[in-house]
């Protein structure tokens, strides 16, 4: 409750910012340029000793731990049970760990095949998330019902990514989805699968067979699957103590498309399409936000597919949390700059 509380206290949307730790085999150089001051505050050192700082909502240093992300994203499950419909998302340049932070890429290659003797097991968010809604759901004691989907959207087109495509050129083409707003304003995704899961394994199994039927899952590189929107729902309906239904709200967890911008980069043909589409999109959610932080009568939802999938679980009677992701790379500045400028608009 008071968790909750605290929650309440910090308004509907937050954001986060986290620094990257320098991997292996990285040369870094001399310089570092990006620097976690405090638990609130990233600073830059920019040219001729000048500096720039950002403020955050929390910031995680490169040395932070995947359970003190969760630490802090924790509230907003607990937000779900208690009604409202939430969101995550993860924001920032190819390579600055969004999906590290959402899922931890060798998380889904040690669960398929065997753990390693002794090597830490650091689950992202998802996993953490959908465990957590399924413990706190038992926690209060009445039914509930948790349901998984899972899409794509490339190049402004949304994909089922629980739909394998036809194998066959006879076979029946899998029908698009749409999206729709109900009489009481709540978005509803024509055509979308929704399964029911009974555990959080389930739920992993399911993000796994979705993850192979990304269109960017082809080359299986991390540039490529950059080039596309990764959004997962799980969707909660409780009973009461009648059995009767109340409501259904959603938790979406979204690994953005990498936010650098194609035109800078000496893109052409079908990455510049694809990167195009990407900028557009994040735009279009940067708008969204802020619009939504300074109160605006008019939110332009409209402008992207994302923001329009995410309509209801955005806004006013949502919580939201956006993770925005910056490189410790002297090379990365520019992309940092417009990272944490992207970030303080959403404030
Ligand atoms: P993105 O999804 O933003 O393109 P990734 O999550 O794929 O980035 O991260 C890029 C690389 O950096 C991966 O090899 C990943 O394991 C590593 N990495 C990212 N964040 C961290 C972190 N906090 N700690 C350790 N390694 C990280
Ligand atoms: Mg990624």
């Amino acid at each position: 409750q008071i968790l909750h509380e605290f929650l309440d206290l910090k308004g509907n949307i937050r954001v986060f910012c986290r620094i990257r730790p320098i991997t292996g085999g990285e040369n870094f150089g001399h310089l570092r340029p990006v620097v976690a001051s405090n638990s609130n505050e990233v600073v830059l050192k920019l040219m001729d000793n000048k500096t720039k700082s950002y403020n955050f909502d929390q910031v995680f240093h490169p040395g932070s731990s995947q359970d003190q992300v969760f630490t802090e994203v924790e509230p907003i499950i607990k937000s779900v049970i208690d009604g409202y419909n939430a969101c995550i998302f993860a924001y920032g340049q190819t390579g600055t760990g969004k999906t590290f932070t959402m899922v931890r890429t060798n998380y889904l290659r040690i669960h398929s095949q065997h753990v390693k003797e002794g090597s830490a097991d650091t689950p992202g968010i998802v996993p953490r998330a959908i465990e957590a809604l399924f413990k706190q759901a038992v926690d209060c004691n009445h039914a509930f019902l948790i349901s998984f989907s899972m899409l794509e959207i490339y190049k402004g087109n949304l994909k089922d990514l629980l739909v394998p495509k036809p194998t066959k050129a006879t076979d029946p083409m899998p029908p698009c989805l749409s999206i729709q707003a109900d009489p009481k304003g709540e978005i509803v995704i024509g055509n979308l699968v929704a399964i029911e899961v009974n555990d959080f394994n389930q739920a992993l199994r399911l993000y796994r067979l979705g993850c192979r039927l990304r269109t960017t899952a082809s080359t299986n590189s991390n540039l490529t699957s950059s080039r596309s929107h990764c959004m997962i729902r799980v969707a909660i309906t409780c009973f009461d103590a009648s059995e009767r239904r109340r409501e259904t709200n959603k938790l979406w967890l979204v690994d953005l498309g990498g936010s650098e911008r194609v035109l800078k980069t000496k893109a052409s043909g079908k990455r510049l399409d694809e990167g195009k589409a990407i900028n557009l999109s994040l735009s279009a959610l940067g708008d969204v936000i802020s619009s939504l932080q300074r109160k605006r009568h008019h939110v332009p939802y409209r402008n992207s597919k994302l923001t329009q999938v995410l309509k209801d679980s955005l806004g006013d009677d949502s919580k939201t949390i956006m993770l925005v992701h910056v490189s410790p790379k002297e090379e990365d500045l520019c992309e940092t700059i417009c990272s944490l400028n992207f970030a303080t608009r959403a404030k």
